[in-house]
């Protein structure tokens, strides 16, 4: 890293049109450009609650990853995200299925040690194989955790769990903090450097009907929007993923991601 400590940080956002690992349904692909127009919508401002403006110098568009297929697509993201990395920036990325976090985060690996990723979603997606895909949306974090890309790995909002993942996130040590046993006022307190993933599914599709997997039961958007302002960690890099636009309902989802996108940015510049 070449930034001094003393310059603020700067982020760039990370379009990732890529969904061939979903299970169930694509159109997550589709998701980065709804998600740039609902946040540079004049519909509503670009801060954050917490009082933060977005100049184009403290967040930049750095345009979408190639839509490329396979262990290319793999390849295109680890560069990608790298080459922001090697530039001083705060990668923000807009998936895409969570298969994106996976090589997003071996571009992370070496830059940031120890590096915890909190997760959001209903799913742990900690499956080693899943429909015979070792890279299926529903595997990223069972790769991550075997290469040693994260020290800790801590979970929230997960109402999925069967016999198998239990176990990996056993042995792999991963903290799930389970939506059943989830409440208000939780306060996460996070050392060094953090990863934020978060999958849109987290929230309960009454509030994210735009998602592959619609899991009732979930956060509210202001259970999410507290849980970030009231976080404290560093937040290094972050992705919002899991938005499938052609399930969404009149654009609540794709301002819901932009929402999120501007609180994630708010607290990775505090
Ligand atoms: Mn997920
Ligand atoms: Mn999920």
């Amino acid at each position: 890293m070449t930034s001094s400590s003393s310059s603020p940080p700067r982020i760039a956002l990370a379009g990732i049109p890529w969904d061939e690992n979903s299970s169930f349904l694509r159109g997550a692909s589709e998701a980065p450009p709804l998600i740039r127009a609902a946040l540079f919508s004049k519909a509503s401002d670009l801060r954050s609650e917490s009082g933060i403006d977005f100049p184009p110098e403290i967040l930049t568009d750095a345009g979408d990853v190639p839509a490329l297929t396979g262990r290319a697509m793999h390849e295109a993201i680890e560069q990608f995200i790298g080459a922001l990395l090697a530039r001083g920036l705060r990668p923000l990325s807009l998936g895409g299925d969570h298969a994106v976090t996976y090589p997003i985060l071996r571009a992370f690996q070496g830059k940031f040690s120890p590096l915890t990723i909190l997760q959001f979603d209903a799913h742990s997606d900690l499956y080693d194989v899943y429909e015979g895909n070792r890279y299926s949306h529903a595997c990223p974090f069972a790769r991550i955790m075997e290469e040693g890309l994260a020290t800790r790995l801590v979970q929230m909002g997960v109402r999925t769990l069967d016999p198998h993942q239990r176990a990996q996130a056993a042995r792999f040590g991963v903290e799930i903090i389970e939506m059943k046993d989830w409440r208000a006022g939780l306060e996460l307190a996070l050392a060094g450097p953090v990863y934020l993933s978060l999958d849109l599914d987290a929230l309960d599709p009454a509030f994210a009907p735009g998602v592959s997997h619609q899991e009732p039961g979930g956060f509210n958007t202001r259970e999410v929007i507290d849980a970030l302002l009231t976080l404290k960690a560093n937040v290094v890099g972050a992705d919002v993923v899991e938005f499938n636009p052609r399930r969404d309902v009149g654009d609540l989802t794709a301002n819901l991601a932009a929402k999120l996108v501007k609180e994630i940015a708010g607290l990775m510049l505090r």
